[in-house]
């Protein structure tokens, strides 16, 4: 743990204790980042993001507008056909992995940035510092691996035919609140692995790791305009980059509802869209599980990251024959989920991102009791203390049914509902139920109970006895209005690159 006065983190902000923040964040005023330097948006409007721990301001953001949208893009465009075009993939290599140690040797910055925009514990962040680095050094091993085919000519004299491959251009990025240190990696690491360039546009709740991640890009020797970042609101600076005629590819990340937004304006010139979306995923326990690690492993498949998970399995399927005996260990266990500030090593859970995402959270709660769920622990916010922040407690809901509002609608907090079911048919009928397919998971211990939800849940990822584990190497995706397009594992650069057939007379 690096020895800074956290505990002034918590309180709010004076003259004093600003002194002891990370450098990047002593000024807080923060500028859009095009063309490998901060710059004014056209405007000069400006967007508060605040400490979720305290309720207070923590910067003040540029409120990008579709001038600065134009004017990134028009960079990022240059850059695709400079300098940035000629580097072989080796040499892209290279650059992912300066920017991988520049990272790592930066590390203790972009947690404490990270956990003071968005909430998240600060050990928790410090702790995903392999998680990260591996992602991107993953991200440079396919920088060798964007590959075409060759194929036996059909035709009689000296043909080849053959499939190449190229990056696809021009990539807008958008991205959520949630863990925003993490999942702009799943875009930049296929923009820097294929030789594409992008424009970035993060959350209004949380920019600041992105426009500290461009900063230590560049020093590490990323070419200037192949990374730009503008901040600003979604309706404006991401609806202008989704709709850009001159954006080849847009990646986003966010709630179901802005993709079909997304999915309107890509029809302005036909671009191509990954979407990951949002998620009401199903964890089915049975009657054989081993309930010492289910108990825990359910709770905390919705708690981590305070519940701001898309693929958290806040629909906990149980069977009836152990329901109450399920709820009960699951209501006492929550009890000693730790919820407190960020900076205190024993925290589990630290505050919801925003004051609109705690009134989101606590207005669900209302909806459940008056729904006629059973409130059985939690469900409330957290005075004392932390009455400034956006704490809320652990909360478990039993007697849930699958048509109650908070089983059906993301609610993005530490919220659970336990449903009963008789038969894994049922289950799975239940678990199927929903118009998202995002995650799902399978306590039990006999295997063939296991395959048959595996193969049964239509989802883009299933876990047997454990829950959340995202190995890159193999990635993630979703199904149904939880989005498409796979990110990570070996298929993800294709996303990024576009397939030329060539057919060749050598002579
Ligand atoms: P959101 O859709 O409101 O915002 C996401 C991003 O889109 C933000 O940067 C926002 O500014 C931008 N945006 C908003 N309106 C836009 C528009 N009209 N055009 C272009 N961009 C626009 O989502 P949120 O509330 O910030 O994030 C929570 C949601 O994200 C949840 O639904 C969650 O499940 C989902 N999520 C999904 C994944 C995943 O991998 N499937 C990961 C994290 C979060």
């Amino acid at each position: 743990m690096p020895k800074l006065p956290f505990e002034d983190w918590i309180k709010p902000l004076t003259k004093d204790t600003i002194a002891t923040l990370p450098s990047f964040l002593r000024n807080s005023a923060k500028q859009l980042y095009i063309d490998g330097r901060e710059q004014p948006c056209a405007e000069g409007g400006t967007l508060e993001t605040y400490n979720p721990a305290t309720g207070q301001v923590l910067a003040t953001l540029a409120r990008g507008t579709s001038e600065d949208i134009d004017r990134a893009v028009a960079v990022a465009r240059a850059a695709f056909n400079g300098p940035w075009s000629e580097y072989t993939p080796a040499e892209r290599q290279g650059v992912l992995l300066s920017i991988a140690d520049a990272i790592e040797a930066n590390f203790e910055e972009f947690a404490q940035v990270e956990s003071l925009d968005v909430g998240v514990p600060l050990h928790r962040v410090l702790g995903m510092k392999g998680a990260i680095t591996n992602i991107i050094r993953f991200f440079a091993s396919q920088a060798l691996q964007c590959r075409g085919e060759t194929f036996d000519s059909p035709y009689k004299g000296d043909f080849t035919s053959m499939i190449l491959k190229a990056p696809v251009g021009v990539v807008g990025g958008i991205i959520p609140w949630n863990a925003p240190l993490i999942s702009i990696w799943w875009i930049l690491g296929g923009v820097l692995a294929t030789g594409c360039t992008t424009v970035i546009k993060p959350a209004e709740d949380a920019s600041l790791s992105a426009l500290l991640m461009a900063r230590v890009m560049s020093e590490a020797g990323l070419p200037d305009g192949v990374v730009n970042i503008v901040t600003g609101a979604g309706s404006v600076a991401g609806s202008a980059l989704a709709h850009h005629p001159d954006v080849d590819r847009i990646a986003f990340t966010g709630s179901t509802a802005t993709g079909r937004e997304i999915i309107k304006a890509s029809a302005v010139n036909m671009k191509r869209v990954q979407l990951e979306l949002g998620g009401k995923s199903p964890d089915i326990i049975f009657d054989d599980a081993d309930l010492e690690r289910a108990v825990p492993g359910a709770a905390m498949g919705v708690y981590s990251n305070s519940g701001q998970i898309c693929f958290a399995g806040t629909r906990v399927f149980v069977q009836r024959s152990i329901q109450d005996e399920f709820v009960e260990k699951l209501s006492a266990f929550s009890k000693t989920v730790k919820v407190g500030a960020p900076t205190a090593q024993d925290t589990m859970l630290g505050p919801l991102v925003s004051q609109a995402q705690l009134d989101r959270v606590m207005g669900y709660i209302q909806i459940g009791q008056d729904e006629g769920a059973k409130l059985v622990s939690g469900g409330n916010r957290l005075g004392g203390d932390l009455a400034s922040g956006y704490y809320v407690e652990p909360t478990v809901f039993s007697g849930v049914s699958n048509d109650m509002r908070i089983a059906r609608e993301e609610i993005f907090g530490p919220v659970i509902s336990v449903i009963p079911f008789d038969t894994a048919e049922e289950a799975l009928a239940l678990a199927n139920d929903t118009e998202y397919g995002l995650g799902g998971a399978v306590w039990t211990q006999n295997l063939g109970r296991a395959m048959k939800m595996v193969h049964g849940i239509k989802a883009g990822q299933v876990w047997v006895n454990c829950y959340g584990l995202i190995d890159p190497m193999v990635g993630f995706g979703g199904v149904k209005s939880s989005g498409y397009g796979w990110k990570g594992g070996t298929r993800h650069v294709d996303g990024y690159l576009y397939e030329k057939a060539v057919t060749l007379k050598a002579s």
